[in-house]
């Protein structure tokens, strides 16, 4: 049983949750940590069963630059790949693959397309999906990237003035050991109780006060990093109530889903698909399609990726769905020499739709909904309960970054409630 007392309570050992007990622990707060999974790293896992590293969730480290992991997975003596340096993408149809002067026009289109939803920022309130220019031979294909691909929602349920603030510009790194096995090196050390489900936090009193099966722990301040999934399903019961504009502001930031898939060779074949090769596919408007990465790092699997409505009929539909998708992709635009080449009996996937501890991958805002991330991030009780993730990020929203920022301010936040002012240390 857990029992006992600190400075700052963190619940939640993914990428928030981390920063903010190490950024206690630099305060010189005294920090404790509950997860409810077996390990840390919330919605980044790499996984081994394909013989190397994959990652079945958080994979890139997005805007480079400006992230604050970069630096940290350097220090820690990780690899970083430039994935921007070698890619190489594909796009099928119907009938063949994109010749050059086609894959021109799409970059043109691309271009086109971003200038026309930033023009159409100008009026408040509205979808990316009532921005998006329809009718263009590239602009469902476009529409279909930027929303279900990479926001994991569709374009009808993301406010357009989010998506803009959100866009991550920069470089993309890979960890060559996997983003899941970067988080449990920052986590070293780290008081963190696995497999300590919170129930109830209770911050009437002075002191907050979590309980579950794991027994009952007091803090003078708390950092709760769970989903806006969970927050929305009131998954923990907070005593008093969470005000009503942050948990209205959860309900505006639901979880979109993106599910990935690993697909081992079966045998030498590689598809004439250079490592790292993307393989994407010509849609019409309303038509879904998968995405893949071909041999990362020159490894023995392809990574396919289903996002937005696609994945949640998959998830819905229940195990096995996912892989049964990405091979009938792989048929219609390799034939059969795909279904050879790669080995459906020992695919991997994670369903983060169905993962009781998520409920998604990550949140999209809803359209005229602006103002919820803060709401969410805004300090509470005087700063004694902060909520933190990556929800509550206004420009790298989404991100392990943003998670990350979120986490770290959320518990200097904390600390000052703890200590006000001419308060020594
Ligand atoms: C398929 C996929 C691909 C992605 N790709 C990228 C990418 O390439 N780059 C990128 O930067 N980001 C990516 N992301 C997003 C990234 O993974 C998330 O933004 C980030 O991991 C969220 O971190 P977090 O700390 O906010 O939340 P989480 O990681 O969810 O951490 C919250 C923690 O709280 C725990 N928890 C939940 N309920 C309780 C409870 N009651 N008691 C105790 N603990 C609890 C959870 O188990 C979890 O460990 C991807 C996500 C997915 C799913």
């Amino acid at each position: 049983m857990v029992s006992g007392d600190c400075d700052l309570l963190v619940v939640g050992a993914g990428a928030a949750g981390i920063a903010a007990a190490r950024e206690a622990w630099s305060l010189g707060l005294s920090v404790r940590v509950l997860e409810a999974r077996g390990r840390v790293g919330g919605r980044a896992l790499t996984g081994h069963a394909l013989g190397a590293p994959m990652d079945f969730g958080a994979t890139w480290l997005h805007a480079a630059q400006s992230n604050p992991l970069v630096p940290l997975a350097e220090a820690a003596g990780l690899s970083l790949f430039d994935h921007d340096s070698v890619r190489d993408s594909r796009v099928w149809m119907g009938d063949r693959w994109a010749g050059p002067r086609e894959m021109r026009e799409y970059e043109a289109a691309e271009r086109a397309w971003h200038a026309a939803v930033r023009l159409a920022a100008r009026r408040p309130g509205l979808s990316l999906a009532e921005a998006a220019p329809r009718g263009g031979f590239w602009d469902a294909t476009l529409t279909h990237w930027e929303a279900p691909v990479i926001s994991a929602a569709e374009a009808g349920e993301i406010d357009l003035a989010d998506y803009l603030a959100t866009l991550l510009n920069g470089t993309n790194l890979l960890p060559r050991e996997g983003c899941g096995h970067l988080l449990g090196v920052l986590a070293h050390g780290l008081p963190v109780t696995l497999e300590a489900p919170v129930e109830r936090i209770s911050w009437s009193g002075r002191r907050v006060r979590a309980e579950g099966r794991f027994g009952t722990l007091e803090a003078g301040a708390a950092v709760v990093t769970v989903s806006t999934g969970l927050l929305a399903a009131e998954a923990i019961r907070f005593d008093p109530a969470l005000p009503e504009q942050v948990l209205a502001a959860a309900h505006d930031l639901p979880m979109g889903l993106l599910s990935k898939v690993g697909l081992p060779a079966a045998g030498e074949d590689r598809l004439d698909l250079p490592p790292f090769g993307g393989l994407e596919r010509r849609v019409e408007e309303g038509e879904r399609a998968m995405t893949f990465v071909a041999w990362p790092f020159g490894r023995n699997h392809l990574e396919g990726f289903a996002g937005g409505a696609l994945a949640w009929e998959a998830s819905r539909a229940g195990e096995g769905v996912l892989v049964d998708l990405a091979f009938s992709e792989l048929r219609r635009i390799l034939g059969a020499r795909a279904m050879r080449a790669l080995r459906r009996d020992a695919a991997v996937t994670w369903d983060w739709g169905r993962d009781p501890w998520a409920r998604g991958a990550y949140a999209a805002l809803r359209p005229g909904r602006g103002g919820a991330r803060e709401a969410l991030s805004a300090p509470i009780g005087g700063g004694r309960l902060m909520l933190a993730g990556e929800a509550c990020h206004a420009s790298l929203a989404g991100t392990l970054a943003g998670a990350w920022l979120s986490g770290a301010q959320a518990a200097r936040h904390a600390a000052a409630a703890l200590r006000p002012r001419g308060v020594p240390a």
